[in-house]
C-alpha cells in the first residue's frame, strides 16, 4: 500500500526553519530535478492516488476498490436521480458518487457537472424540472418532508440532489432559476452522517451518498435499498480510518465541545454563523 505523500525533510538538507509550508517538497529521492522546476505543480490540489489506475465500475484506485461491497447487480428503481454536482466535487479524492452511482442503473443515475444550467443548454433538465413528479432536495424555508410527500402518482418520480459543499449548494439553487420549479423537499432524519472522514456542518448533515440512499428508501418504499449504497460508504471510511485517515467530527460537534482549534473568524456574519450552529439554529 502506499504511503501519504509527506514532504522529505532529510533532502532539504538543514533548511527546516526556511518558510517550510511555502515550499515545495523537494523532490524524491532519485529525481534530479531542481524543485523550481516543479514550478506551481506541487500546489495542484491531486493527491497521488487520483493519478493512479481507478477501477472503472466504483471509481477508485484499483487496489483499494470497493466493489467487493457493491451490489453484484445494480438495484432495481423506478426512482431517477439527478445528482448536480459542483465542479470542485468531481475533483476531490474522496468522492462519493462514484459508488452511488456504481449501485443503480446507468439510466437512473445522471450526473451534470456545472454551476450554471440555463433551459438553452440543457434542455433535457429543463424538462425534468417542469415535470410535476420531479421533486428537488434542498432543505430551504419551504421545503417539505419528503417522508410526508404524496408519492401515489403512478407515473415515475425524479429527484434532484446537488452535491457540494453547503454553500455551493446554496449557489447553484439560488443561481439557476430551473432548480426552483420542482417541490422542493428535505429529509428529516435522525441518521447522523457516517461520512466521518470529511467534515460536515453538522452532524445532521449527509453526503450526497446518504441523502440520496436516504430519498431512494423512501421513494421507492424500501428500506433495504438504504443499506445497499451505504454499505460501500461504510466500507470507504473504515477503510481510510484504518489507513491514517482522522474522524473528522463536524464543526458543530468541535464548536460544543470546545475542541474548534482554528481561530474564530473575523467577519461578524461568519461569527453569527458559528453561534447559530452552536445553539442549533438550523441555517
Ligand atoms: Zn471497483
Amino acid at each position: 500500500m502506499e504511503g501519504r505523500e509527506t514532504p522529505a525533510t532529510d533532502a532539504a538538507g538543514g533548511r527546516e526553519d526556511e518558510e517550510p509550508l511555502l515550499r515545495p517538497p523537494a523532490p524524491a529521492s532519485g529525481s534530479e530535478e531542481e524543485a523550481e522546476d516543479c514550478g506551481g505543480l506541487w500546489e495542484l490540489p491531486v493527491e497521488l492516488s487520483a493519478r493512479r489506475p481507478e477501477c472503472g465500475r466504483c471509481g477508485r484506485p484499483e487496489k483499494v476498490c470497493l466493489c467487493p461491497f457493491l451490489p453484484v447487480h445494480p438495484l432495481k428503481v423506478s426512482t431517477c436521480l439527478y445528482i448536480i454536482q459542483h465542479p470542485a466535487e468531481e475533483s476531490r479524492v474522496l468522492r462519493t458518487v462514484p459508488l452511488l452511482a456504481a449501485c443503480l442503473p446507468e439510466e437512473k443515475c445522471k450526473v451534470l457537472i456545472g454551476r450554471r444550467f440555463s433551459e438553452d443548454r440543457y434542455p433535457e433538465l429543463a424538462s425534468v424540472c417542469r415535470n410535476k413528479n420531479t421533486l428537488i432536495l434542498y432543505p430551504g424555508a419551504g421545503a417539505a418532508n419528503l417522508e410526508e410527500v404524496d408519492l401515489s402518482s403512478p407515473d415515475p418520480y425524479v429527484i434532484i440532489i446537488i452535491d457540494g459543499t453547503w454553500s455551493q449548494a446554496k449557489d447553484i439553487f439560488f443561481k439557476n432559476t430551473l432548480f426552483r420549479i420542482p417541490k422542493q423537499v428535505q429529509l428529516r432524519t435522525s441518521l447522523s452522517s457516517q461520512y466521518v472522514i470529511r467534515t460536515q456542518p453538522t452532524n445532521a448533515c449527509l453526503s450526497t451518498l446518504e441523502c440520496a440512499a436516504i430519498s431512494l428508501a423512501i421513494m421507492e418504499k424500501n428500506d433495504g435499498i438504504k443499506e445497499t449504497v451505504l454499505r460501500p460508504l461504510q466500507a470507504l471510511c473504515s477503510f481510510q480510518l484504518q489507513h491514517g485517515a482522522q474522524v473528522h467530527h463536524s464543526k458543530e460537534h468541535l464548536l460544543k465541545n470546545g475542541l474548534y482549534d482554528k481561530p474564530m473568524p473575523k467577519n461578524k456574519r461568519k461569527l453569527r454563523r458559528m453561534e447559530l450552529l452552536v445553539n442549533n439554529v438550523k441555517i
